[in-house]
């Protein structure tokens, strides 16, 4: 399959028509970006790593009858993937406070959430991605509150499928983003799980193994991506 016209260059990766209509190409670069894109870096092989962690994950999860826009990896940095309609929507799942939930709620870091919280936010970083909530998507059409409980049920299977993945291999998945969107009229998860988009700390030590290694920076960002995903039975090839 060969890509053929650039669709979209987001933040990390490239998005490329195929050949057939229902596939894209993803192409994860080595860009890496924070506080919406106000930070921005080259890590060497950082799309190379990303794009085989989340291949790996969205196996574990098809493994676990959790369907997903996933179609197969082509090499280091590519992947093909099922088109969908995007929902412009981040879900976000909390096992442990950390980040924006703490700085909203004055909630300590680290402090276990039970049940984990469900958190929608508008993806549009000239908004800073301010969180939103079902009757806001309604009102304005970013989706319906069928579609939106959908992507809840799929969000919480996904916890309960890779908080045991990362607990079994001495991590906690502290919290992370989903994408979905609409194929052929049915929600389905897209976009990608790696650790740009979640936080992972050590079960032991809890030391964060995660983007907040950039975003905070405390240095030797990839090198901690290889570690979580060597934890997990990854084979990084050509990387
Ligand atoms: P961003 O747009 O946030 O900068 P990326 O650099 O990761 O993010 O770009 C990937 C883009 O591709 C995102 O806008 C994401 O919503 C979109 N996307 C992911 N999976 C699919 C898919 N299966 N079909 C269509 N678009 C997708
Ligand atoms: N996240 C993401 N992309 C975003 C916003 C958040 O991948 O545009 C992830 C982030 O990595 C973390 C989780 O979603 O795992 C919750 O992020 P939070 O709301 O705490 O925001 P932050 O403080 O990280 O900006």
């Amino acid at each position: 399959m060969q890509k053929t016209k650039e669709l979209y260059a987001g933040k990390a990766k490239s998005v490329y028509l195929t050949d057939d209509p229902d596939t894209l190409l993803l192409e994860f670069r080595d860009d890496t970006s924070a506080f919406d894109g106000k930070k921005v870096e080259q890590l060497e092989n950082k799309g190379a790593v990303n794009n085989q962690f989340n291949a790996f994950i969205m196996q574990k999860l098809a493994d676990a009858g959790i369907a997903t826009h996933f179609v197969e990896r082509l090499d280091a940095q590519r992947c093909l993937v099922r088109r969908l309609d995007m929902v412009p929507l981040e879900c976000v799942v909390r096992n442990r406070a950390a980040g924006s939930l703490c700085r909203r709620l004055g909630v300590e870091e680290g402090v276990e959430l039970n049940p984990p919280t469900f958190e929608l936010f508008l993806k549009d970083d000239e908004l800073g991605d301010p969180m939103v909530n079902d009757s806001h998507a309604e009102t304005f059409g970013w989706s319906n509150s069928q579609q939106i409980a959908e992507m809840k049920k799929q969000t919480f299977a996904v916890n309960e499928v890779l908080k045991k993945l990362f607990a079994d291999a001495g991590m906690i998945l502290v919290d992370y983003k989903l994408e979905f969107g609409l194929y052929r009229g049915e929600i389905l998860l897209g976009d990608e799980f790696s650790p740009d988009g979640c936080r992972i700390w050590d079960a032991d030590t809890l030391e964060k193994m995660d983007k907040d290694r950039f975003r905070q920076g405390l240095g030797s960002v990839i090198e901690f991506y290889r570690e979580v995903g060597k934890r997990l039975g990854i084979e990084f090839e050509n990387c």
